[in-house]
């Protein structure tokens, strides 16, 4: 039998790609692999442009296209998500709307695939078009991940990448609302093979990302992988309350010795700032994993569907 691969591609607002997108896909995948079927499987993620008329054009003309039509912006991670559920293929391959990730890397990707790895990722050598504040910022933050958790996290790698159906099974497990797809990748383990790749500049468009995002990111990325955080405000209030435990006893010696003139309001003042600013930051981090706990505990679902291939899609109970 013909194996079937899932090419992925979240959507939002990307009128401005689509075509372009399309068509070298389609290029890639006539030119070079003939002996699969493909199936290309577009997430609108609630865009507010034209993107969804473009993908149900393409597909009227092209029945390798389906679509699923998110209920409004899920974000890209929920959006890949959605994506998983609903692929049919052996493999899946996710890609982004905007070029950045290369198609013509996707027969290089399914021939390791073919050699029996399960997930065949992209590696960038150069982030082209990206601001060096960037690149700083990215770098330091997997510095500090990577010394967090115990699972390596892979740098300089998006979402680029195929998977195989028994990845793709994992993930649909792991149903977290507040996702972290890149952790998530590690986390399941199977085998990796890295390739290497030149990222391009987005095609046209813009960038979804601002740096208020990115930080939101980096916050998912790092409480939903590690609680080193907590342990780490539990050891500094220890070493902070040590040191004033210390203090207290000099203290006392010296109102012994010396008696108790008024003196000391600002040393007072002082270690009472600075442990409120230790309470207030322990209490922050805290609060920030008391969140997710509670983002966690009302089981919503993930997303909806406004459409599926066309048809209105009405939610319901997956379990019944
Ligand atoms: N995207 C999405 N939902 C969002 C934001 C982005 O589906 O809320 C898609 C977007 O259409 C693109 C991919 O995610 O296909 C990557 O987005 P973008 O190029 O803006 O991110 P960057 O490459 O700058 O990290
Ligand atoms: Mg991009």
């Amino acid at each position: 039998m013909r194996k079937k691969i899932t090419i992925l591609i979240p959507a939002y607002n990307e009128e401005a790609v689509l075509y372009e997108l399309y068509n070298r896909l389609i290029n890639t995948i006539e030119k070079n692999t003939k002996c699969y079927d493909f199936e290309l499987l577009f997430v609108n993620d609630g865009s507010k442009d034209n993107t969804v008329n473009i993908i149900k054009k393409l597909k009227s003309e092209d029945d390798r296209v389906s679509f699923i039509d998110l209920s409004r912006n899920f974000g890209k991670e929920i959006a890949m998500m959605a994506g998983f559920d609903y692929s049919k293929g052996d493999a899946l391959i996710i890609i982004d709307a905007d070029l950045q990730d290369p198609p013509e890397l996707i027969p290089q990707m399914i021939e390791l695939w073919e050699q029996g790895y399960d997930d065949v990722f992209a590696k960038r050598n150069s982030r082209e078009g990206e601001s060096f504040f960037k690149k700083w910022t990215s770098e330091a933050f997997y510095r500090l991940l990577q010394k967090l958790t115990r699972i390596p996290i892979q740098q300089d790698t998006g979402d680029f990448r195929l998977l195989d159906k028994r990845c793709i099974e994992a993930l649909k497990l792991l149903r977290e609302t507040q996702r972290y797809t890149k952790g998530m990748f590690s986390w399941i383990g199977f085998n990796k093979k890295e390739i290497l790749f030149d990222r391009d500049a987005r095609f046209a468009g813009e960038t979804k990302w601002n740096y208020f995002k990115l930080f939101e990111l980096a916050i998912e990325g790092i409480t939903s992988f590690t609680i080193t955080p907590l342990r780490f405000s539990a050891a500094f209030g220890s070493i902070i309350s040590l040191c004033a435990f210390i203090y207290m006893i000099w203290v006392i010696i010296k109102t012994l010795i010396y008696g108790n003139p008024v003196e000391g309001y600002p040393s007072l003042m002082t270690v009472i700032l600075f442990i409120g600013g230790i309470q207030l930051i322990s209490l922050g981090i805290i609060g920030e994993y008391l969140g997710r706990v509670f983002n966690e505990t009302k089981r919503r679902p993930l997303y909806f569907i406004n459409e599926y291939n066309n048809v209105k899609v009405t939610p319901s109970d997956p379990e019944k």
